[in-house]
């Protein structure tokens, strides 16, 4: 990807403090490596490092579906970053089960822990700090899955789509204060737990008449992580800076127009 330059001859992020949750793989990952390609400084998190945590950010070990969690991770971030200007809330995910009803309790709370509070309680952490600053880009993952919610994934959708909810009403009320709100919503993406995913959910079987594990995009192949990362970083950089309250869906023309 080729570095983007302010025009001060700069990179574009260069002084710029990122949080990224779930960054040792996958979407995170690719939007780690293309923040510091930009300039900025990064803090990831997940469970546990991998081989694939990109060298060059800082990492922390934190799971951040509990309260706990999300206070050691903002402890963390205003030890090593000494404050947060990006938030790219990306940490999430979610097993299929065979029908709704086959969804445990547990599972449920799981699901809305991950895709939506741990946002909810990150933001409330650390987006006070932006709103004094008066600047600051928050992003949040969810999945153009919300626009055909179904059985197997009942507890995953329901969990995006009350993020993307709840994303709105934090844009307005952060517009007035210079922080920005937005959503990326990928479709189906080659990484290693979007693949996973769909190999458990070939194993159930296809629900009759809905969406297949192996349908493909119009555009005739899978996203890749970077085809996110390429979205998230525009939005949390200056040329959106006209943008809040978004919903960007990124699905290889799966839901045209939505
Ligand atoms: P991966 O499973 O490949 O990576 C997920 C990352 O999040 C890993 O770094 C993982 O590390 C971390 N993570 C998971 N649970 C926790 C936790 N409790 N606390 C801290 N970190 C955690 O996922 P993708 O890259 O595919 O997905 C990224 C985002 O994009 C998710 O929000 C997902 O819902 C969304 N998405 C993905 C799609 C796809 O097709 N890939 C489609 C639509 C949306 P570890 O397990 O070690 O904690």
């Amino acid at each position: 990807m080729p570095t983007i330059e302010n025009g001060s001859g700069t990179r574009e992020l260069a002084g710029k403090r990122a949080l990224v949750t779930g960054g040792s793989r996958g979407i995170g990952a690719a939007v780690v490596r293309q923040l510091l390609d930009a300039g900025a400084e990064v803090l990831t998190t997940a469970r546990s490092a991998t081989a694939t945590t990109p060298e060059g950010a800082s990492f922390v070990e934190a799971d951040v579906r509990t309260r706990a969690g999300a206070e050691a991770l903002a402890g963390a971030a205003k030890e090593v970053l000494g404050g947060v200007d990006i938030l790219v809330h990306n940490a999430g995910g979610a097993g299929p089960y065979e029908s709704a009803a086959a969804i445990p309790d547990e599972v449920w709370q799981d699901a809305l822990d991950l895709n939506f509070l741990a946002s909810v309680r990150l933001d409330s952490l650390l987006a006070p700090g932006m709103r004094e600053r008066r600047s600051g880009a928050i992003v949040h993952i969810s999945s153009a899955a919300v626009l055909t919610p179904m059985g197997p994934f009942l507890h995953y959708t329901a969990a995006k789509a009350a993020l993307e909810n709840y994303s709105r009403g934090l844009a307005s009320e952060l517009a007035p204060s210079g922080v920005r709100v937005n959503v990326v919503s990928p479709g189906r993406t080659a990484t290693p737990g979007g693949i996973a995913t769909r190999e458990e959910w070939a194993r159930l079987g296809a629900v009759p008449g809905e969406v297949s594990a192996d349908d493909t995009a119009p555009l005739g192949r899978d996203g890749e992580a970077d085809d996110i990362a390429n979205a998230v970083l525009f939005l949390i950089s200056e040329r959106a800076g006209w943008l809040t309250g978004r919903n960007l869906i990124v699905d290889g023309g799966e839901f045209p127009m939505n």
